[in-house]
């Protein structure tokens, strides 16, 4: 069982915005919903704990151990779907996701050959594999990216507001892409969509203001909302 444990996280900006208030939470494995309107401090929770952010106070622990002491600890194990990443223009999606097979650490070709390969089928993307990225449709960047965070089979997996933006069609494809990550993994899925919790997270929390107000079964806490 792989455990992600947080633990009184607080983070206050340079302009006094406190984005994150004693955020206590334990995921185990499956995925794991963060339900909270735009400003609730979802982005600050997710890039904290793929630290690439350091919060003011608290811990992250990984595998329990504390990631923010040890970052090279989660560099391997983790995957990380920020909100807007970076489109590179030009490099197709194949070259794109080579490259970040060699910084995910996957050095033999043949190896990268296959994941990159096996990523781009499974994300409906490989007749693309000659295309920018840059070309891409919105739901097309957004399982672009998921592939990218499926490199080198990480046990913690980050994706943040994926399906923002996305259509009804586009939505249902990356629900179901989504749930086709396996079973012993630890995903943490942050929304401001209802249906992306209800759709896919047994176990989710939701945020408001900087804190945890709720958490529990979406089927169990939508009846209360
Ligand atoms: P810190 O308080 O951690 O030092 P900064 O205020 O220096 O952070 O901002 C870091 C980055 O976040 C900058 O690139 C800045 O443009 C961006 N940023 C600033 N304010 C916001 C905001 N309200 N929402 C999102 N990003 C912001
Ligand atoms: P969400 O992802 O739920 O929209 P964020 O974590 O992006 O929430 O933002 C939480 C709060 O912190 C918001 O009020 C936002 O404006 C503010 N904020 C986010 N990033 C920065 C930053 N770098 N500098 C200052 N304020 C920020």
């Amino acid at each position: 069982m792989n455990t992600l444990e947080i633990r009184n996280l607080s983070k206050t900006y340079t302009n006094g915005v406190k984005a994150l208030d004693s955020i206590s939470l334990s995921v185990g494995n499956g995925m794991f919903g963060l339900l909270g309107p735009n400003g609730a401090g979802k982005s600050t929770l997710m890039r904290t704990i793929a630290t690439l952010q350091e919060p003011d106070q608290g811990q992250v622990f990984f595998q329990k151990i504390d990631i923010h002491k040890n970052p090279q600890s989660l560099r391997r194990q983790l995957g990380y779907l920020p909100q807007d990443f970076g489109v590179y223009p030009k490099i197709s999606a194949y070259q794109l996701l080579d490259h970040f097979a060699v910084l995910k650490g996957v050095i033999n070709k043949k190896d990268r050959q296959e994941q990159v390969s096996a990523l781009l089928q499974q994300t409906n993307l490989y007749e693309k594999r000659k295309k920018a990225v840059g070309t891409f449709s919105g739901g097309m960047r957004q399982r672009f990216g998921i592939a990218q965070a499926l490199l080198g089979n990480p046990k913690l997996i980050i994706v943040d507001e994926p399906t923002a933006g996305l259509d009804p069609e586009e939505r249902n494809r990356f629900h179901n892409l989504l749930s086709e990550i396996g079973e012993n993994v630890v995903v943490v899925l942050s929304t401001h969509i209802v249906e992306d919790v209800s759709d896919l997270c047994p176990e989710m929390a939701i945020l408001s203001g900087g804190r945890i107000v709720l958490k529990g079964q979406p089927n169990k806490l939508m009846d209360s909302l």
